[in-house]
């Protein structure tokens, strides 16, 4: 089956799909995106991704293309033709296409609305977090506005490769004072020695990961205590679990940091529970 994306309305087989070369996105990273974990064919955490949407595009001041509602009708018919049941529906929007000039057209122009959909194995995920992955440490050397989701990502995506290259699944960016930001692409996340579930405030140069804010409460509600508040990587290697939260990965126990294996090497408890909760969860309140 060939799959299909949503662009500008229509729905084309990917590989005949495209944007003008003159798309602001393509030419200067001017958009955003969203990506929302796609369960039992439904948008996981679907509130939380459109708040975020709603501010990426005000913080670039770009309209919403479209309500709300007609947006929800465009996510949910991708998935269901490319017969998505489980993995991620991806969102972007730049600003359109005109000239190429680093500020904004002078004549407002439709922003681009692109949609496509993936099937992520689900028994190889799940196959993933019994066994847990390994991260590595990198100088977080992004910009100052890492609250925006834009399609900006190139030092996410040399943290990535760079991972990837040592054969680990996550970079966990670290600042200037030593302090774990988050992964390249998710949120971090250590059980300390008391205990207490810690992970970065958002007062800090971290995306608002919806998985995150989402694990808060099940945390809660399971009865953990959490933190919003930093660690080092130091307390990150000595922590009792550690974990990465995002629509992609959902809850990923991570078992390794750079060369020191995190607890007994295997995945946590905490974690486990908090992935199948955190599951649990999305496969009710999905929509
Ligand atoms: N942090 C970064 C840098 C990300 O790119 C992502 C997701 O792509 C996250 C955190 C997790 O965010 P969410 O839980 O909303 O997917």
């Amino acid at each position: 089956m060939s799959r299909l994306a949503y662009v500008n309305g229509r729905f084309l087989r990917q590989g005949d799909a495209g944007v003008s070369i003159e798309d602001r996105g393509y030419q200067l990273g001017d958009g955003i995106y969203e990506v929302w974990a796609v369960i039992d064919g439904k948008l996981a955490d679907a509130e939380g991704h459109f708040v975020r949407l709603k501010r990426s595009l005000g913080e670039l001041q770009i309209d919403m293309p479209m309500s709300r509602e007609a947006l929800t009708v465009a996510l949910r018919e991708t998935v269901r033709r490319n017969r998505v049941r489980y993995g991620i529906v991806y969102l972007q929007v730049t600003r359109g296409v005109a000239r190429r000039d680093h500020a904004f057209p002078t004549v407002p122009v439709a922003p681009t609305v692109v949609i496509t959909a993936r099937s992520i194995d689900r028994d190889g995920a799940e196959a993933k977090a019994a066994k847990g992955v390994s991260v590595i440490t990198l100088p977080d050397n992004r910009w100052g506005r890492c609250d925006i989701k834009t399609i900006n990502l190139l030092p996410n995506v040399l943290a990535k490769q760079a991972a990837k290259e040592e054969g680990g699944f996550e970079a966990l960016l670290v600042d200037a004072d030593g302090l774990v930001t988050e992964g390249a692409s998710s949120n971090a996340w250590i059980v300390d020695r008391e205990g207490v579930l810690r992970t970065r405030d958002t007062g800090a140069n971290i995306l608002r990961g919806v998985t995150r804010l989402s694990i808060i409460d099940v945390a809660r509600q399971a009865g953990y205590k959490v933190e919003e508040r930093p660690f080092t990587v130091a307390e990150a290697k000595a922590a009792r679990e550690v974990f990465v939260t995002g629509a992609g990965a959902l809850v990923m126990p991570v078992v390794r940091i750079d060369d020191s294996p995190v607890g007994n090497g295997h995945p946590g408890e905490v974690a486990s529970a908090l992935r199948a909760a955190y599951i649990e969860h999305v496969t009710q309140t999905a929509v």
